[in-house]
């Protein structure tokens, strides 16, 4: 992480554990906290050792349904490029071939009002509001039925406010799309155009030909944008060219490109 930070120049603000990989119904017996078990995963699925620092399980175990047999794990990998390997290779576990994808986080849901945008602990309302109907009661208590759900965020009928189909929650995902420029990517971005392949896109097919050639002539010389208000990454392209979402794209953020005789620029990653 020190390196690739250092590779996108000092301004890169990275989360911790950014390159979280879910992978999906592992059996429940599995011991995730094993280290011994992690040197076996990364061993079936082809990954270096040391590779897998961290496997939590997703949901509480205590959440877990009677009689439930497999359950997604987030796995915390050591480096962007490991979590690649995780994403396009094999992953087994426990001799079983498993799911991967990226941890893209779903926005916020109150667990008390069931409104989008902020957590319970952070809620300013004094009652309870149902996730399946919407009424003034907890969700432990609603009694309708399948056929009478309404949710409270978009005020229709025929979903929950948990519904992924609610147009709210769509709105909210793509207005994270917009700063979250990394959610846009299949693979974790790195400095290898094999990275560059967009969302449900096979990889490479997304950038048009003339900024990929400008790219892939120059990529060593990423610059990196702040991340938070709308602002993404940029790698060498102008903007404009056709790299990317444009709706994240904003030429007033770019950073000065680094100075090549400071040597501070990109670096070719080792193996
Ligand atoms: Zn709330
Ligand atoms: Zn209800
Ligand atoms: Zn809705």
């Amino acid at each position: 992480m020190e390196r690739f930070g250092a590779a996108w120049g000092s301004a890169a603000t990275l989360r911790p554990n950014y390159a979280e990989v879910v992978v999906e119904t592992l059996p429940i017996e599995t011991p995730i906290d094993s280290p011994i078990e992690q040197r076996r995963i990364e061993l079936a699925s082809g990954l270096r050792t040391g590779a897998i620092k961290n496997i939590q399980w997703i949901k509480q175990i205590e959440k877990r349904k009677e009689g439930q047999r497999h359950a997604h794990a987030i796995f915390s990998m050591d480096s962007r490029e490991d979590a690649n390997e995780l994403l396009t290779g094999r992953v087994v576990v426990q001799g079983q071939v498993l799911r991967a994808k990226k941890n893209n986080p779903d926005p916020k849901r109150c667990a008390k009002c069931n409104t989008l945008g902020h957590i319970a602990e952070c809620c300013k309302v004094d009652n309870d509001t149902c996730v399946r109907c919407a009424g003034k009661h907890r969700t432990s208590t609603c009694q309708v039925t399948d056929q009478q759900l309404f949710c409270t965020n978009c005020r229709k009928a025929g979903h929950g406010a948990a519904s992924r189909d609610c147009p709210v929650f769509q709105g909210k995902l793509r207005e994270r799309s917009k700063w979250d420029a990394e959610r846009n990517y299949r693979l974790f971005v790195t400095k290898d155009p094999n990275t560059w392949g967009r969302m449900n896109e096979p990889v490479q097919e997304d950038f048009n030909q003339r900024w990929r050639a400008k790219v892939s002539e120059k990529y060593n010389e990423w610059t990196t944008v702040q991340r938070g208000k709308g602002r993404g990454r940029l790698a060498g392209g102008e903007p404009g060219e056709g790299g990317g979402n444009n709706t994240w794209k904003d030429p007033g953020t770019r950073t000065p490109t680094p100075d090549p005789d400071t040597g501070n620029r990109g670096q070719s990653r080792g193996p």
